[in-house]
């Protein structure tokens, strides 16, 4: 059964309202294509409206400024309790919107409870120090929240985004205005409802869904906003760093796009190497930004590693998101799934050796089948382009130096992985690949406490773990005349 839609509105000030224009938009199943809801479109007046409350509620006077930061992370802790609480139906309705298959629905949605949790203990341990400061002086820092951010996120994972951005916000003593994805609308509005019941005050956590031209312009364009916080593509991050240098100075974390490396070396476990390097690539229908997809197999175990890559492509189970056997659910939408086979279609044509897969499934919804290329050389345009696709490239190479050489020669550089069981090896390669995030003998591995983002044009800044607060912190310097001599 379809999950309940219970909120189509905007929430601005804690409270549920229409946007300024009566507009809405249709957002649909991407499992057959149907319209869900009509969902509230926010534009320039609405964000004015939000950014305003956001302000109110970041005033030094506010009940939200005046908290202990222990009792802000009361909130998030209570907050994670809610998700905890409505997980299965928070599952649900992420599924029905943007096809994420059930089973992983569920264990997003319970590791970044662990993220809220994690944060909600950072809350209270955020502190400057006391300086050896020279001269007749006592000097230490504080670190306070930069003040009204603007959370933009994206449709691929729009729980896990809320949560990473809101409660690092939060745990920071931030105010925030979130835009969520136009093709993605539904979960961030239960998600405001959760954090209301926790107790968040009016103001500290606004939601205006709406499209990038419209309400994400205004938000990046707002002159009340401190902080721009963005999960997308490359275009759309370098429009959103030129907007936040346009009318004021706008602090940035941008988490774009990826190509990333994944290395497997003659010596690897290839019973590990093969299931890991079709989850990097596959998962969530390839619509990862870390997704491995270029996939550098050494010569020696080349034909070996093939053969079982497209076997291992060939079992897995395409269909309905929340059939609980389901590996692989639909494309987001049409334009997606539009996009990633006209990708597979240049790799046919530029000569890469298509292995399995390749085509739509079906006539209604958005479904591809896993694919796999052999043969891919560096200059194909599936090498260089991020595909944002169930598409295996595999590359083949002969030494480490090489690999390392070929795995840096690009724009991008979020993640980054090998299999090896040779440490020297494992060790040379982590240090010297360009890439934000580096795994070895896993892919995909994630806990909150790590810091996460890119090298290149893949980002600028952290999110996770503790470097992802200090983005939502301002240090401030406080020197006091004191005589050394009493
Ligand atoms: P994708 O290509 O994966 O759809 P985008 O980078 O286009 O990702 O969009 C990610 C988020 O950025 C969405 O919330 C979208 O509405 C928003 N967005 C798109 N264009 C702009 C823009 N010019 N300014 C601000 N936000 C934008």
């Amino acid at each position: 059964m379809a999950p309940q839609i219970k909120y189509t509105k905007l929430f601005i000030d804690n409270e549920w309202v229409d946007a300024k224009s009566g507009k809405t938009f249709e957002t649909y199943n991407p499992h057959d294509g149907s319209v869900i809801a009509k969902v509230a479109e926010g534009d320039k007046a609405d964000i004015d409206l939000a950014v305003a409350a956001a302000k109110r509620a970041f005033h030094r006077n506010s009940e939200w400024r005046q908290l202990d930061a222990s009792q802000r992370g009361e909130i998030i802790r209570k907050f994670a309790d809610l998700i905890e609480r409505d997980g299965q139906y928070i599952a649900e309705l992420e599924s029905y919107n943007n096809g994420t298959v059930m089973n992983f629905a569920s264990m997003f949605v319970g590791s970044f409870v662990k993220t809220a949790r994690y944060l909600a203990s950072c809350a209270d341990k955020l502190h400057g120090d006391t300086l050896a400061a020279d001269g007749e002086v006592f000097s230490y820092t504080l670190k306070q929240p930069v003040g009204v951010c603007g959370l933009i996120l994206p449709w691929n994972a729009p729980v896990g985004m809320f949560l990473n951005k809101v409660c690092t916000a939060l745990a920071a003593g931030c105010t925030v205005v979130v835009k969520p994805a136009e093709q993605t609308p539904l979960t961030a509005l239960v998600l405001a409802s959760l954090l209301k019941e926790a107790g968040v005050p009016k103001g500290v956590v606004n939601v205006v869904n709406g499209f990038g031209p419209g309400a994400g312009t205004a938000l990046t364009h707002h002159s009340d906003v401190a902080k721009i916080s963005f999960t997308g593509s490359v275009e759309v991050g370098k429009l959103i760093q030129q907007a936040a240098g346009a009318n004021n100075l706008k602090r940035v974390t941008l988490e774009l796009g990826g190509k990333s490396p994944l290395v497997i070396m003659n010596d690897a476990d290839l019973n590990l190497a093969v299931p890991y390097a079709a989850n990097g690539v596959f998962f969530h229908q390839g619509q990862i930004c870390i997704a491995a997809s270029r996939l550098f197999v050494q010569s020696g175990i080349y034909d070996k590693f093939v053969e079982a890559a497209v076997k291992h492509a060939q079992s897995i189970k395409v269909g309905n998101p929340t059939d609980p056997t389901t590996q692989n659910g639909p494309q987001v939408d049409e334009t997606m799934m539009t996009k990633v086979l006209g990708y597979i279609e240049k790799g046919k044509k530029e000569g890469a050796k298509l292995l399995c897969g390749g085509n739509r499934i079906g006539t209604t919804g958005y479904y591809i089948q896993p694919t796999v290329f052999a043969d891919v050389t560096d200059d194909m345009t599936i090498a260089k382009e991020e595909i944002f696709g169930p598409v295996q490239s595999i590359l083949k190479f002969d030494t480490l130096e090489e690999v390392i050489d070929r795995a840096n020669n690009t724009n991008y550089g979020l993640a980054a992985g090998i299999f090896t069981t040779n440490v020297n090896t494992a060790l040379q390669f982590s240090k010297y690949v360009e890439a934000g995030v580096v795994w070895v003998n896993t892919y995909l591995s994630f806990t909150p406490q790590a810091p996460f983002g890119g090298f290149k044009e893949s980002g600028i800044g952290r999110e996770n773990g503790m470097a992802a607060l200090d983005a939502y912190l301002e240090v401030k310097t406080v020197t006091v005349s004191l005589p050394k001599k009493v």
